[in-house]
């Protein structure tokens, strides 16, 4: 069991990532129309009952970061006149555009159809550029946010059941719209059938969250984790995500039954807060493996699952409704991930006995950096946990110098020690 369950989770993200980028591929062939998404309220569940293949631009333009290619593609949106400190994953996304959907990982096809919400503002103008683009409408979700921080409301208060059907009344909307760029009718049974699917994924990645709470953790958040979040929004709403999930729940009980770590020896539990440096992905987490430093948990894994780590049941019995309250709760909590994320790091130290807090707020995305220093003031206030604060990027090497971070890390290292040693 041990050869084929360990390590599973790595290998069938990867192998569904590539067949992902291949269906993508095919879609013009297929004469499938594509709807372009972002990871903050897709609306995965409503645009497959109508056959849209999927596009992720965030997750493609990441990819380019990954594969070390994303210089040659900000480059291209520079020189053509996007700003150097915009998000750099709307300027691989537009290079990737006027290369007629060239991309390392396969040929991306044009939008039929964008869907948006207000999670981030950056969606909203991105949205735009489509539309300039290629005259495919592009639709914008306004999903009311927490008012205050904390003061979340749920089902059964009035303010909530104003939010839900404020989103239920546009997700109608949309479905018009759908039905008329798609050509299909609207069939209320397959959106059921999808739904169902995503709750069984959705329970499942909640599980595996939650069990990394054991010491020694089974997951690495940041790098495993980023792998098991292409998995959550790509398949959400089909069987496969939904097996992918529960195979990987089995999969982090089988290496905690046997005390299987990440690393040799894990000296040090900490959190990720924002979005990884992908231009060195790798090299980023080996300077904290070196020390024994392990990732346990990830903001990035909240925000970025379109809710998954919630593990909201939709009500089955009412797809519409239940829908809307599944987005406005999700994208609702993702802003509040970004905005109020000293709260709901502060409620994980215990749990998952953190040493320490790792924020990383990058030049590009100011919706998920700003605001980072000011929690992690807040959260000195409320706690005593350590932590690091690092800037670099998660799409431009220009700004991302290696022996700058490994010294801020190697300190940090230092000082956990230390005061380990006076503990
Ligand atoms: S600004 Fe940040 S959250 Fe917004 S699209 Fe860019 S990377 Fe995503």
């Amino acid at each position: 069991m041990t050869d084929t369950v360990i390590g599973r989770g790595v290998a069938e993200g990867g192998r569904l990532f590539r067949e992902w980028f291949a269906e993508l591929e095919g879609a013009g062939e297929r004469g499938q129309p594509a709807a372009y998404v972002f990871v903050m309220g897709s609306l995965a569940e409503l645009l497959r009952a109508f056959d849209f293949q999927l596009v992720f631009p965030e997750i493609n333009s990441l990819q380019t970061a990954v594969r070390r290619v994303a210089h040659e593609y900000l480059n291209e949106a520079e020189d053509y006149g996007y700003s150097p400190d915009i998000c750099g994953y709307v300027k691989a996304d537009v290079a990737v555009q006027l290369r007629k959907g060239a991309h390392p990982m396969g040929t991306i096809p044009p939008p039929a159809l964008s869907v948006l919400t207000n999670a981030c503002n950056t969606y909203i103008k991105w949205g735009e550029i489509w539309e300039r683009m290629y005259d495919a409408p592009a639709f914008t979700l306004d999903v009311p946010g927490t008012r205050t921080a904390g003061g979340e409301t749920w089902p059964g208060d009035p303010e909530f059941a104003r939010d839900r059907d404020y989103v239920a009344r546009q997700i109608t909307e949309l479905i018009t719209i759908c039905e008329r760029v798609s050509g299909k009718a609207f069939d209320i049974d397959r959106l059921r059938e999808i739904m169902g699917h995503a709750n069984r994924m959705g329970a499942a990645y909640k599980e595996v969250l939650d069990l990394n709470r054991h010491r020694p953790a089974p997951f690495n958040a940041v790098t495993d984790g980023t792998i098991y979040l292409g998995v959550a929004n790509g398949f959400r709403g089909t069987p496969e995500g939904a097996a992918y999930f529960e195979d990987l729940v089995e999969e982090m009980r089988h290496k905690i039954a046997h005390g299987q770590g990440t690393l040799r020896e894990e000296k040090y539990r900490l959190v990720f807060v924002g979005v990884p440096c992908y231009p060195i992905f790798r090299r980023f987490n080996e300077m904290f493996a070196e020390w024994g430093g392990a990732f346990v948990s990830s903001t990035y894994l909240w925000f970025a699952s379109g809710g998954a780590n919630l593990g909201w049941p939709y009500d089955l019995s009412r797809p519409i409704e239940s829908l809307a309250e599944g987005v406005l709760v999700s994208v609702r909590h993702a802003m509040d991930a970004m905005f109020f994320q000293d709260r709901m790091i502060a409620g994980m130290i215990e749990p998952y006995a953190i040493d320490g807090v790792v924020f990383h707020p990058i030049k590009s995305c100011r919706t998920v950096s700003t605001g980072l220093a000011d929690g992690r003031r807040a959260l000195a206030e409320t706690t005593n946990v350590p932590s690091l604060f690092i800037e670099s990027d998660m799409m431009d090497r220009r700004v991302v110098s290696e022996a700058q971070l490994k010294n801020r890390i190697d300190a940090f290292f230092e000082g956990l020690a230390v005061r380990r040693a006076g503990a």
